[in-house]
């Protein structure tokens, strides 16, 4: 017993103990593996969900583009038709009637484009038609396009042309989508009055686009949320219909377009605000980092909706 206080164990128990040892940890090891090749296959099932959502999402919005197309050209051409023409002429009801149709459609339209395009971000499948695009020349057209709402909403759109450059590299149209769905933003969630500041810093290799507002700000938390797809900070029983009325409703897609966008030209896309206050409007400031030769990497897999 003595011995044995003293440390000298007999060798029978510590050989005993070590098999034990090794047992226990084989167990634990084998209990890994196992877990390991679970969460490898409901990782691989939610991949093949995720693959038929986008499938099924991309499908349907197709199919519906489709139809809407062949709607929105019978639409145009009834509006041009010299009977319709005259008939609109003649009353302001079938005037309305006919232009509130055709609107409808188009915003339609813009949401299956939004939906088609964000799934097309989402599946890394989007492809980018690089070529010299005039910044300038772009954010002059969108703050050109905004100038009716922003005229009836008392907004000072502040822009300088010549701070922007007139050549970089990269996909026009995305970038215009990029640029417009922030502007727009900024002209959504400020109220009437506001101030919204367009600028333009060119860098060595980048050029840094700042889109500063005096609305409503949106809280921290919310932050990095906002550029998922379906997240929508705003309550979305006060949207409106309007792309552009103060709190103009929207599907949550806007963000998450413009950062698989930013982030496909090797660029980044962040917000700075010092909370949402729709009371003090402390605003928020969005900063667009693209690179003036634009990078392509593959954009970020995006999380599945709602996750
Ligand atoms: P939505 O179609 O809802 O506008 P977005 O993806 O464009 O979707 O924006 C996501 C959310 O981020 C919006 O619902 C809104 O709550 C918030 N948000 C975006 N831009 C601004 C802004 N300039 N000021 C305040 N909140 C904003």
């Amino acid at each position: 017993m003595e011995r044995y206080l003293a440390g000298a164990y007999d060798t029978a128990d510590t050989e005993a103990l070590i098999t034990a040892q090794k047992a226990y940890n084989q167990e634990i090891v084998s209990r890994l593996e196992s877990k390991i090749r679970e969460l490898e296959s409901s990782n691989a099932e939610l991949r093949r969900l995720d693959k038929i959502k986008e499938d099924f999402i991309q499908l349907t919005a197709h199919e519906l583009r489709t139809p809407l197309t062949l709607v929105y050209g019978y639409s145009r051409l009834l509006q041009d038709s010299p009977i319709v023409r005259q008939l609109r002429e003649s009353s302001p009801e079938i005037q309305a009637f006919v232009q509130g149709l055709v609107e409808a459609i188009e915003r339609m339209s813009n949401v299956i484009n939004e939906i088609l395009t964000v799934s097309r971000i989402a599946t890394g499948r989007i492809e980018l038609a690089i070529g010299p695009t005039d910044l300038s020349i772009l954010a002059q057209e969108i703050v050109q396009g905004f100038a009716e709402v922003s005229q009836q909403r008392n907004l000072l759109i502040s822009f300088n042309a010549s701070q922007w450059p007139s050549h970089i590299q990269g996909d026009s149209d995305l970038v215009r989508l990029a640029l417009y769905n922030v502007i727009g933003n900024a002209i959504k969630y400020t109220p009437d009055g506001g101030v919204i500041n367009l600028i333009c810093k060119i860098g060595v290799t980048n050029v840094l686009i700042t889109v500063q507002d005096t609305g409503i700000g949106i809280n921290k938390d919310d932050q990095s949320r906002i550029f998922d797809r379906f997240y929508t900070a705003s309550d979305t029983a006060l949207h409106s219909t309007s792309k552009t009325a103060f709190r103009g409703g929207g599907l949550g897609l806007g963000l998450a377009i413009c950062r698989g966008i930013i982030e496909a030209h090797g660029g980044r896309i962040w917000v700075e605000s010092d909370g949402r206050d729709e009371e003090h409007l402390p605003g928020s400031t969005f900063y667009i980092d693209l690179p003036i030769q634009a990078r392509i990497t593959s954009p970020r897999r995006m999380a599945p909706a709602g996750g």
